[in-house]
C-alpha cells in the first residue's frame, strides 16, 4: 500500500458509513436479521449462518477478503454490550463503499481475511442481559464450552486459525484512564494467559497492536484511553486464545461525558478497527514495544455519576463531614421496552481522590434523607403537586400496593407500597434520595440520584423508582 490513510479525514467522513438502523442503546436479534438480509447480495461479503443460540436464534459470520492472514472479530458475547455491534456494521458499510479509501480496502481484501461475528449472544441481546439464556457468562465458558455460543466461537477459531482475535465489549462508565479525572472512553487489554502474567509471542503482538491503536485514538481523545486490568481469567476467551497462539485484543467501549448514547464511543470503535487493520497490513505495529503498551494508563474505578462533596450530617447530636458518591444504574424494563435509572448511594466518607461525572461542592450544607409523604395514594400525583412535595422535602410517596403494576415511575417521585416499613437513610447501598439544607432552609432535593434545585426550581429528574 503506497498511500497512507488520513485519520483526520476518515474521522470527518464517518457519517457516510454510519448504520442508522441501529440504536446503540440496545440492539435486538431482529434488527440484526434485517441487516443480514440487506447484506445478502453484497459482493464483497460472504455471510454464513454458523450456529444457533439456546432459543434457536441464528448466529452469523460475515467474512470478507481473500488474504492469507485470518482475523476473527466478535461482538456482544455479553448481550447488554451492543456498542461494538453497531460499530461493526458501520465498518461493514465502510467496506461496501467506493470512495477515496479504495486503496485501503483493496489492501485489506488482498492481505487479510476477516471474519466478523456480530452478536454472539442473541438471547442475551434480546433480554438486554450480560449472560445467555441459561445465565451462563459466555466469556467464562471458554474451557467447558457448555453454551452453544461458546462452542461456536471455539469451533470457528479452530477452523479459521486467526492470527488476531478482537473481543469487543462495553465497560461501565465509572472507569478513569489512570488516577485522574478523565473517563476511560476506550480500554484495551492484551490478556494474560497465566497467573504469573508472563508474555508469549502471541501476547507480545497483541501489546504491539494495542500500542499502535492507542497512538491513533489518542489524537482524538488524548488522556481518555486506558489499559484494562490484567487479572488472569482462565475461562475467558481472550486468555484461552492467547495461550493458544492467537493474538487476542480486548476492546472495551467506555464513556465520555455528554455521550450518553455512546455515539462517540461507537465511532472510536470504528476508528480503532480501521487503525488496527491498517497497522496489520503496513506492519506498523512491529515498531511498537511493551513499553508503548504499559505506558497506557490503567483503568481505575474512580468515577461516580454524582459526587456531592463536603456535606454535614448529624447523628445523635454530633455533626460529621461527608462526601456522598451516587451511581445511576441504567436498567431495561422488559414490560415497557424502555430504559430507566435506579440510583443508589455507592460510597460515603472521604472521596477526595474520586471524581463525579456531575459534582457539587456543598460545603456548609446539611444533608438528611428524603422524606416519605405519609398519605396512601392510588395514582401518581400531577407535576405541580410533585413540585410542592419536593419543596417540602418529600422524595417518595406511599402507594396502595394493588395499584402498583409498574417497576419504575416516569414522574420524578419514588413509590413505596404502603405495607412496607421503609426508613430512608444515608448509607451505602441505600436508594439515593436526599434533602440538602442551608440555614434551616431546604435548598436542593435529590430524587433517585438526580439533583433538583428548589429556589430556581428546575427538575431534570429522569424517573422515580418503586422501592421494594
Ligand atoms: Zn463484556
Amino acid at each position: 500500500m503506497n498511500q497512507s490513510i488520513d485519520f483526520v479525514k476518515i474521522f470527518e467522513h464517518y457519517n457516510r458509513y454510519l448504520e442508522i438502523e441501529l440504536d446503540q442503546e440496545r440492539i435486538t436479534h431482529s434488527q440484526l436479521l434485517n441487516l443480514i438480509n440487506k447484506y445478502k447480495t453484497e459482493q464483497t461479503l460472504s455471510i454464513e449462518k454458523v450456529g444457533e443460540s439456546i432459543e434457536q436464534k441464528d448466529i452469523f459470520c460475515i467474512s470478507m477478503g481473500s488474504g492469507n492472514r485470518n482475523i476473527l472479530v466478535w461482538s456482544q458475547m455479553h448481550g447488554d454490550e451492543p456498542t461494538a455491534t453497531a460499530a461493526l456494521f458501520d465498518l461493514l458499510n465502510f467496506f461496501r463503499c467506493n470512495d477515496e479509501y479504495d486503496f485501503y480496502r483493496h489492501s485489506i481484501f488482498n492481505e487479510l481475511k476477516i471474519h466478523f461475528i456480530p452478536m454472539l449472544n442473541p438471547d442475551g441481546s434480546d433480554y438486554h442481559q450480560r449472560e445467555n439464556k441459561i445465565s451462563v457468562d459466555i466469556n467464562r465458558d471458554s474451557l467447558r464450552r457448555e453454551s452453544p455460543e461458546a462452542k461456536l466461537l471455539w469451533d470457528i477459531s479452530r477452523k479459521a486459525n486467526p492470527e488476531f482475535g478482537f473481543n469487543l465489549h462495553d465497560q461501565n462508565s465509572y472507569y478513569t484512564a489512570g488516577r485522574v479525572n478523565k473517563s476511560s472512553a476506550i480500554s484495551m487489554l492484551a490478556p494474560p494467559y497465566n497467573f504469573e502474567n508472563t508474555i508469549n509471542p502471541a501476547r507480545t503482538k497483541s501489546m504491539q497492536l494495542i500500542g499502535s491503536i492507542n497512538k491513533t485514538l489518542s489524537r482524538y481523545i488524548p488522556g481518555h484511553i486506558a489499559r484494562y486490568k490484567d487479572d488472569h481469567e482462565p475461562r475467558s476467551f481472550g486468555d484461552t486464545f492467547i495461550s493458544d497462539g492467537i493474538s487476542s485484543i480486548l476492546i472495551e467501549s467506555g464513556f465520555i461525558k455528554g455521550d450518553n448514547k455512546k455515539e462517540t464511543v461507537r465511532k472510536l470503535n470504528f476508528i480503532a478497527l480501521i487503525a488496527a487493520f491498517n497497522s496489520l497490513i503496513t506492519n506498523d505495529f512491529e515498531q511498537m514495544n511493551q513499553h508503548d503498551y504499559y505506558s497506557i494508563p490503567e483503568n481505575e474505578s474512580l468515577l461516580f455519576d454524582l459526587l456531592l462533596r463536603n456535606l454535614n450530617t448529624s447523628v445523635n447530636g454530633k455533626s460529621f463531614k461527608i462526601d456522598i458518591g451516587i451511581n445511576r444504574e441504567k436498567k431495561f424494563d422488559k414490560e415497557t421496552n424502555k430504559f430507566f435509572y435506579k440510583s443508589k448511594i455507592t460510597s460515603v466518607g472521604d472521596l477526595e481522590n474520586y471524581f463525579g461525572i456531575e459534582e457539587h461542592n456543598l460545603d456548609g450544607f446539611i444533608v438528611k434523607p428524603g422524606s416519605i409523604f405519609d398519605k396512601v395514594l392510588k395514582s401518581i400525583p400531577y407535576t405541580d403537586e410533585i413540585e410542592r412535595m419536593h419543596k417540602n422535602g418529600f422524595t417518595t410517596i406511599k402507594f396502595d400496593p394493588f395499584s402498583i403494576d409498574f417497576t419504575y415511575v416516569e414522574k420524578p417521585i419514588n413509590v413505596v407500597p404502603s405495607y412496607l416499613k421503609y426508613n430512608p437513610s444515608i448509607t451505602v447501598d441505600e436508594y439515593a434520595n436526599l434533602q440538602i439544607l442551608s440555614d434551616d432552609k431546604l435548598k436542593y432535593i435529590v430524587v433517585n440520584g438526580f439533583v433538583c434545585p428548589l429556589e430556581n426550581y428546575s427538575n431534570s429528574i429522569l424517573n422515580g423508582i418503586v422501592i421494594s
